[in-house]
């Protein structure tokens, strides 16, 4: 089962990113499968390439190693844009000029009936009198799929299978970028990914993308693991506002790459003090990796040493 990694560079990777790359590398690892590693540097209003360098080194550092050359969705737009041309030869797509606001209102109507959540539909069947008055004001139009309420269903080695009645979702932003649900369905297929690894905030959308993988005639992964979200002290996710969460703050404070390892390797169900990755390979178990989310406070938790 080819097995991946794909961190977005808008940051240093965290105690919570950390945990799930481990988790993904020894799901592949303790396979004895490739691990692959790309870069979602989509959003370029958010990536620096200066994070793209520290987050692999930091991989590197733990001893997540990988195979292949790293991807980086930067360079795939032609890609990408093979995707959405087959899309609209197939009549899958439509302009969609709708703001979040606006579709807040209107999934919130009472007569809505799709998941919630959901786009309504309100520019499925727009008049192009109403497209003209919305380019005249100056607005620009995502793409979004038509999914005609297909049900579709992934598997989740945790939580189990997942079905979702697939919305009408956007495809290519109105800013003109790809959007990240149509990006990783391509990526992960051209990368040959069987199974996807990463934090269970991306579950309720996983449907979704692999019911885009079957209308662009590509294999989706066979299977997923959804990790648990890491928590700060005071019960929110874990983030910057938290302290020292990073690798190199950890460093800074007087943690050794070792010790960042073990305290991570805990919170995924394996104990040992771990040099490197490679030795908690023939401890790792799936079935030890708590359910719940996990709070993680490197500030009262002594270095394990
Ligand atoms: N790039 C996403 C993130 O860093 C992960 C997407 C994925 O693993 O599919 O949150």
């Amino acid at each position: 089962m080819v097995g991946r990694y794909a961190p977005s560079p808008s940051g240093d990777l965290h105690l919570g990113n950390l945990r799930t790359a481990l988790v993904a590398w020894l799901m592949a690892r303790s396979a004895g499968s490739p691990f692959l590693v790309r870069v979602e540097d989509l959003d370029r209003g958010r990536s620096r390439e200066h994070f793209v360098a520290t987050q692999l080194e930091d991989l590197a550092a733990l001893g997540l190693d990988h195979d292949g050359p790293v991807m980086r969705q930067s360079e795939r737009a032609p890609r990408y844009d093979e995707a959405l041309a087959r899309l609209g030869r197939d009549d899958r797509l439509y302009e969609c000029f709708c703001t979040r606001a606006e579709i807040r209102q209107a999934a919130s109507a009472p007569h809505g009936d799709g998941p919630e959540g959901a786009y309504p539909g309100t520019c499925r069947h727009l008049s192009s009198a109403a497209r003209t008055t919305h380019l005249e004001a100056g607005r620009r139009p995502a793409l979004r799929v038509r999914a005609d309420d297909a049900s579709f269903a992934i598997e989740d080695r945790l939580a189990g299978t997942v079905t979702a009645t697939i919305d009408d979702f956007v495809v290519r932003r109105a800013d003109g970028e790809h959007a990240y649900n149509l990006a990783v369905v391509v990526d992960d297929a051209d990368q040959g990914v069987q199974e996807v690894v990463r934090g269970d905030d991306l579950l309720s959308t996983t449907p979704r993308q692999a019911w885009l993988a079957t209308q662009l005639n590509l294999t989706p992964p066979a299977s997923y693991v959804h990790v648990p979200l890491v928590l700060g002290p005071d019960g929110t996710r874990l983030a910057k506002r938290h302290g020292a969460v990073t690798l190199r703050e950890l460093l800074a404070a007087g943690w050794t790459d070792a010790d960042v390892l073990t305290f991570i390797a805990r919170s995924i169900g394996v104990d040992g003090t771990p040099q490197s990755a490679a030795d908690l390979v023939a401890a790792w178990d799936l079935a030890q990796l708590p359910r719940d989310p996990v709070t993680l406070d490197p500030a009262t938790a002594l270095p394990p040493r």
